[in-house]
């Protein structure tokens, strides 16, 4: 059986195994998930449509193209959110757009990562999404498109599983090397940008490695307490950070992987 991960189950596990096998094995939804914001969907629509549907034989778009996206993806969103999504998305056209020679036509936009990758004798099927693929002469440009109010980085070693998972995925589909993981701040107006090289795909191996041999084993899945307690969903089931921890919830959910495991032992 193929077993998926993704950047943020990785990032998870790097945190904490104990939320992890909570969150993905036992799987016991965190208290917290209210699904994607509805003014940063309608912003990552408009600008797919923008970029994918632009007529590239044309010289720069104006701002009327980039009002005609908008219109196309804001129709169930507040008055108050439609002025604040076109003043976002005014910023980014005179930010990246307006002073460019000419608008590149990207390799591909709003798409999947697949991936895969065999660990321990495990098959991992590598997933994401991505916002955006620019290609360069030395490389690909993976674009992800941030709306949140502010310019907050994640964690280095957060973002470092993050860009070799993508490496990794991106090498198998392109058969090119991700040069660079860009983070664009779409109120602000800037783009961060993190070069990608072979360490973070051999790192993101590593990882993958050692969460197969816990997936293998059930068991290690130890709490690791940090400044991410202060925000976890599951911190009252947690002997770490609780003196007396609820039971956990019983949920209909078996781990598929050890239903496999245990079926072919
Ligand atoms: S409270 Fe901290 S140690 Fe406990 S599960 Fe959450 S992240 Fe892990």
């Amino acid at each position: 059986m193929v077993y998926q991960i993704s950047a943020t189950k990785l990032q998870t596990y790097k945190r904490c195994p104990y939320a992890y096998y909570l969150r993905y094995e036992h799987r016991l939804a965190p208290s917290n998930f209210f699904g994607a914001a509805a003014l940063g969907t309608a912003l990552h629509q408009a600008l797919a449509q923008f970029h994918r549907d632009w007529h590239y034989q044309n010289a720069l778009p104006d701002l009327q193209w980039i009002h005609h996206c908008w219109q196309q993806h804001s129709s169930g969103l507040s008055s108050r959110q439609i002025m604040e999504g076109i003043a976002i998305l005014e910023n980014y056209y005179h930010s990246f757009i307006a002073n460019a020679v000419a608008l590149t036509q990207p390799l591909a936009v709003e798409g999947k990562i697949q991936g895969y990758l065999q660990a321990e004798n495990l098959e991992f099927s590598l997933v994401g999404r991505y916002d955006r693929i620019d290609f360069l002469p030395d490389g690909l440009e993976l674009i992800d498109y941030k709306s949140s109010r502010d310019v907050k980085l994640p964690d280095s070693s957060e973002i470092n599983l993050q860009i070799g998972l993508y490496y990794l995925a991106l090498k198998q589909t392109y058969q090119q090397s991700l040069k660079y993981l860009s983070l664009l701040f779409l109120r602000s107006g800037e783009k961060i940008r993190f070069e990608a090289t072979e360490d973070h795909q051999a790192h993101v191996e590593d990882m993958i490695s050692h969460l197969a041999v816990r997936l293998r084993q059930d068991r290690g899945w130890d709490p690791q307490p940090g400044k991410q307690c202060d925000r976890c969903s599951y911190a009252r089931y947690c002997s770490a950070v609780t003196h007396d921890p609820a039971p956990i919830p019983e949920t209909r959910a078996t781990s598929q992987l050890q239903l496999a495991l245990n079926l072919a032992s």
